[in-house]
């Protein structure tokens, strides 16, 4: 193989670059100096990200050892994470100017993998959207046609990979946010289980949902941040202390007499008469790899957008209570006193969405509310738990479209309720707990473009193996991986 020059350099995998990296043939500084050039090339164009430092990067990735599981990979990091020493705004105004004062877990666990953290990915304002309009500070474009949504609310971050600006992301996802913008992007996003992956460092949206997890150009490269950055941590008590597999080892285990479930629930109406026809054809290459397809019902499905935009908002409008002028960004100017600080700051720093979200999780805790809407919410989110644990008894995992439609426009979704559909077969997951991956699985045809289509599969809790060993068979055997945007 002839060393690629620096222009071909961004397009590389994580395992492809790191054979690279290993066998001397490019050292972790040109990577760097290459990927600068990509981004000041084409993030005018794309916008996926809010800040960039790349002099740190260099100084980080010249002492990198490239022996390491991620030696000398740089990793860009969606803008909710926190980073040592970066700014760290969450698509919002009220954290304009804010630095992290230490790393996030999952970036600790990253460094001490060898990767270095270069940039941070635009996003919908405190992971709030499915779209990343509601970013306070940017637009971000999907690199398959610039006039639409990367998806969200780790747009950022799946836009980045998708147009070779970064060889693998961290995003995060509580009803879909990671699978979702992967679908978009035509790229890998996992949602690890429920506490798989430590939330320490991440600012909290709805602390009983949110996981930490890599979006990445192939399956193999998704098992190899999971190896880094999966595992129990002292400094979250929701983190689960169990052995962590070797995500990579598992890959290549054949999936014939594997039994995957079909939610028959999943096949609604509105679904694009393209994902359904990619959906089928992926159902086939499964079927025809030796798995078993059967159907399978989870009769709750259609309470979970409501008991999730229940739950969600509660949790966000107790987290987000923090957020008062007086610790951290933004302040409120000439305050009369302290509530008119309060207000001012909030009513100054926050967005539309996040505004609607905090009333909306206020009502539902509000006494005389609280039994009707919250109490309800979580008995109807144990039968979803339940549902799933059902079916999990009966199959190996389960197999839906990541969602019902492709990108859309920008600016086309202006309704809350309609953007809120988009997350229908993603938020389930993040309610139950258990695990869920984003893989290719073709295009459709839009205005004379290709938009990329997902397939998601879903895992029992702690499952992430059999579901990266699953979608990486699907992958393999097929090309939808290899193809790029038309952004050059
Ligand atoms: N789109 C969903 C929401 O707006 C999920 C977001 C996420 O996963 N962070 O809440």
């Amino acid at each position: 193989m002839t060393p690629p020059t620096r222009n071909d350099l961004p397009a590389l995998n994580v395992a492809d670059l790191q054979s690279l990296l290993r066998r001397r043939e490019i050292s972790p500084g040109e990577v760097i100096r290459a990927l600068r050039e990509r981004i000041e090339a084409i993030d005018p164009n794309v916008g996926a990200y809010l800040s960039l430092d790349f002099d740190t990067a260099e100084r980080e990735a010249e002492h990198s050892n490239v022996e390491l599981p991620l030696g000398g990979i740089p990793i860009a990091i969606k803008d909710i994470i926190n980073v040592n020493g970066q700014p760290c705004t969450c698509g919002s105004k009220i954290l304009k100017g804010y630095h992290a004062p230490y790393d996030a877990t999952a970036i600790q666990k990253l460094r001490a993998a060898g990767a270095v953290p270069f940039g941070k990915t635009n996003l919908d304002e405190f992971a709030m959207g499915s779209s990343t309009e509601n970013s306070a500070l940017k637009s971000t474009r999907n690199p398959w046609h610039l006039s639409r949504v990367p998806g969200g609310s780790s747009g950022g971050s799946a836009a980045a990979i998708a147009a070779d600006e970064a060889f693998a992301a961290l995003g995060s996802d509580t009803g879909g946010s990671i699978r979702q913008p992967a679908a978009f992007c035509g790229v890998v996003g996992i949602k690890p289980t429920y506490g798989r992956v430590s939330r320490f460092g991440l600012v909290a949206f709805a602390s009983s949902l949110d996981q930490i997890g890599p979006v990445t150009k192939t399956v193999r490269d998704s098992a190899l941040i999971m190896n880094a950055i999966a595992g129990h941590d002292p400094h979250d008590s929701t983190s689960l202390n169990e052995p962590v597999p070797d995500y990579v080892a598992g890959l290549e285990k054949d999936v014939r007499g594997l039994r995957l479930g079909l939610p028959k629930e999943y096949m609604i109406e509105g679904t694009d008469p393209q994902v359904r026809t990619a959906i089928d054809a992926a159902i086939k290459q499964l079927n025809s790899l030796g798995a078993e397809i059967v159907e399978v019902s989870l009769p709750t499905t259609e309470y979970a957008v409501a008991v999730y935009y229940i739950i969600a908002t509660a949790e966000a409008s107790a987290n987000l209570a923090r957020f008062d002028g007086v610790r951290y960004g933004h302040r409120a100017h000439n305050p009369k006193d302290v509530l008119d600080l309060y207000g001012r700051t909030r009513e100054e720093g926050f967005g539309p969405e996040v505004k609607r979200r905090i009333i909306l999780g206020t009502y539902v805790l509000s006494s005389g509310y609280y039994d009707a809407y919250y109490l309800r919410a979580q008995k109807v989110r144990e039968l979803i738990r339940r549902d799933f644990a059902g079916v999990f008894e009966k199959v190996d995992a389960l197999i839906s479209p990541t969602s019902p439609i492709t990108a859309f426009k920008v600016g086309e979704r202006a309704d809350p309720l309609q953007m809120y559909l988009a997350d229908i077969f993603t938020i389930a997951a993040n309610l139950a707990g258990i695990c869920g991956i984003s893989v290719p699985c073709g295009f459709a045809e839009v205005d004379g473009h290709r938009l990329p289509i997902g397939l998601q599969l879903l895992g029992k809790a702690l499952d992430e193996a059999r579901i990266l060993q699953i979608a990486y068979a699907y992958e393999q055997s097929t090309n939808w991986h290899k193809a790029r945007p038309p952004i050059r």
